[in-house]
């Protein structure tokens, strides 16, 4: 009988007292536990940053990649034991910045894994300069002047690159982010959630007083959940074009709702065939057979070699 417990590693945690990463790190394992996924049918990859020591504190298979790099092994993975459920975690400058094209690639092959990234709007762990998703204007308290530069916006890359589920949570809301979770690990295909997590240590823009909106005239939260305002980001019929385009342009529209509200929850979900849908067209064998269990270096290639004679 699988407990929360068998999730966790006895490795030491040094993020900093108070780091969102912790809140994403027990969704993390809540999800795994209340999915029932067995600890050695998971496989998490991450990239370098503070996000990047994830794999070290969840009890199933973990790498800890190199910088931007955790979705090509994760991918490589994937193909090789398509059984497993494959998670990429990384932050927004290991994912956004020198991962981008791997980020945008792999939305585009539609294979099936979740990728959650901690995103904090600094390089957290070389010492807080301003990342991909940091607002241009804003100077956090490490920067010697304001960013100069636009902040991009991951959903509505990841939409326009072909993620088939895109959501946005917090990661101070780790019911929320639980449920989000569940839902992009059971989705067959790229899931993407961009996690807003607080960084204490460097970012004293977006805290979590901010993301509560004291400093608002309302005391209102800033975050507002998709779900309760009645938005309804799922495709019903992947064959309707209209229906596709007019469901992407408004979670695109809503993506960019930024500053007094923000959204979270799931911007955008589809059904589409996966790549290993479309390896399998190739290889009956690879859906009921991993290539990890095929006996790859015994076949007859006799016919290939000859067919080029
Ligand atoms: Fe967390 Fe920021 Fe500390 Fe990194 S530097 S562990 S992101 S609080």
């Amino acid at each position: 009988m699988l407990e929360l417990k068998n999730y966790r590693t006895q490795v030491h945690n040094d993020w900093c007292p108070g780091c969102g990463d912790f809140g994403i790190l027990n969704a993390v394992q809540m999800t795994l536990y209340e999915l029932k996924l067995e600890p050695d049918q998971v496989a998490i990859f991450s990239g370098i940053g503070c996000s990047g020591k994830t794999p070290h504190f969840v009890n199933t298979y973990g790498f800890h990649t190199l910088h931007g790099r955790s979705l090509p092994i994760a991918t490589g993975a994937k193909l090789a034991n398509n059984s497993l459920t494959v998670i990429a975690v990384g932050g927004d400058g290991d994912g956004y910045g020198i991962g981008a094209g791997h980020f945008v690639n792999a939305g585009r092959r539609n294979l099936d894994f979740t990728y959650v990234v901690h995103d904090n709007q600094v390089y957290g762990l070389t010492k807080g300069q301003a990342s991909p998703t940091l607002q241009k204007g804003l100077r956090t308290k490490s920067m010697p002047s304001p960013a100069i530069v636009e902040g991009m916006n991951p959903l509505a890359t990841a939409i326009s690159a072909g993620y088939t589920f895109v959501a946005r949570s917090y990661s101070l809301d780790v019911r929320h982010l639980k449920e989000t979770l569940k839902a992009a690990i059971l989705h067959k295909g790229s899931a993407l959630v961009d996690v807003l997590q607080t960084c204490p240590t460097y970012n004293n823009i977006n805290t979590k007083e901010w993301y509560a909106g004291t400093d608002l005239p309302t005391k209102a939260p800033r975050l507002y959940k998709l779900e309760d305002t009645g938005y309804d980001g799922n495709v019903k019929d992947p064959n309707n074009t209209t229906e596709v385009n007019e469901k992407k342009i408004q979670a695109i529209a809503r993506s960019f709702e930024w500053g007094d509200r923000i959204p979270i929850g799931i911007f955008y979900r589809i059904q589409e065939p996966t790549y290993e849908d479309m390896i399998a067209n190739k290889m009956p064998t690879y859906k009921e057979t991993p290539l990890v269990k095929q006996d790859l270096y015994h076949r007859d290639i006799t016919p290939l070699l000859e067919s080029f004679t």
